[in-house]
């Protein structure tokens, strides 16, 4: 029986906009009504183009954006309405790679001052001696040396700076850590590696990723189930096997096509996805991606299509499964 870690339901995220000083207010929908369940344990990659809400349903989850509406349940514990005080105390059990270690790491700080930081700030040790050999232990843990801790930020490659970054992640031992594009900036051969490191340290300290990529040949290697994003809303949620064998929404199918296939007898005709995604400010009617999809009906205009079983582990949103349909 797997074990729920995480549960968002209905989880919002508004931006308000103001047309001219005196315009009427509306509201950019980046997430609009997510639902959402992570198993202990796994890796759940969720995908899409940028804008899509991943990024931002990312650090909504985390609550370092506020959540609009919904409810946020992590380990049993509603954090949805938790402010500041509370959340550092939720923090050691959930915690963020960022996708761009050159800013997401202090300059002016040693590398062993940035490791060690959380170690501080949740007051987890506080024998000096005993932080520093426990920074020396991170670091090593993510391929890093000995030596590196006495250093800085800019004295290492984008690779090394992500390690560096993933260190200080695991520092307060979280169940949960949230990767928003922790390989987008960097070189594939590099890329690759970290991805066996967050792999590895996944085995050894159990963790639970959810791991966010605009590439679904990234998220391929590293996810067990897999969540497609377009306008705010997943669009298709499916077990890597299913998502990647038998793709049921036409985004998902655009998505994969773009997707290189070294064999050209694997290759399968899929369509291409054209155009750019439409603001979120003023989103499509219906089915929000009915204004690129090669399969549009009339219904899928008018209509948001609902959530649709294709077995326990496969669910999409799109009219070409209704009943009436098949
Ligand atoms: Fe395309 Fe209609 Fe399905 Fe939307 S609901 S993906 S427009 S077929």
């Amino acid at each position: 029986m797997k074990k729920t870690l995480l549960s968002c339901k209905d989880v919002k995220q508004y931006y308000p906009v103001r047309k001219g000083v005196f315009g009427a207010k509306n509201y950019v929908k980046a997430v609009d009504g997510v639902d959402l369940e992570v198993y202990e344990g796994e890796t759940l990659g969720i995908v899409g183009e940028s804008g899509c809400g991943k990024s931002t349903l990312g650090k909504t989850i985390c609550k370092l954006i506020e959540p609009t509406g919904g409810q946020i349940v992590l380990d049993g514990e509603d954090i949805t309405s938790y402010g500041k005080k509370q959340m550092r105390q939720v923090r050691k059990k959930m915690q963020m790679v960022f996708q761009d270690p050159y800013a997401s790491l202090n300059p002016r700080m040693s590398i062993r001052d940035i490791v060690a930081e959380p170690i501080y700030i949740q007051k987890l040790l506080k024998d000096k001696k005993e932080i520093d050999d426990y920074v020396i232990e991170l670091l090593r843990k993510v391929g890093l040396d000995d030596y590196h801790a006495v250093r800085y930020p800019h004295e290492f490659s984008g690779g090394q700076r992500q390690r560096i970054g993933i260190a200080r992640a695991l520092a307060v031992k979280p169940k949960l850590v949230i990767a928003d594009e922790p390989v987008s900036a960097l070189d594939v051969s590099i890329q690759s590696q970290v991805l066996n490191l967050l792999k590895e340290l996944q085995q050894e300290f159990g963790l639970t990723y959810i791991f966010i990529a605009h590439d679904l040949s990234v998220v391929e290697h590293i996810s067990d189930r897999i969540g497609v994003m377009y306008l705010g809303n997943f669009v298709e949620v499916a077990d890597k096997i299913s998502l990647y064998s038998k793709p049921m929404h036409p985004y998902t199918q655009a998505l994969l096509s773009a997707v290189p296939i070294p064999d050209p007898r694997q290759r399968k005709k899929r369509p291409v996805l054209e155009g750019n995604i439409p603001s979120a400010l003023n989103p499509p009617s219906g089915c929000k991606f009915h204004t690129r999809c090669p399969k549009c009906m009339e219904i899928c205009r008018q209509k948001a299509p609902q959530k649709k079983k294709i077995s326990d582990s496969h669910y999409v949103y799109c009219h070409l499964y209704d009943e009436n349909q098949e």
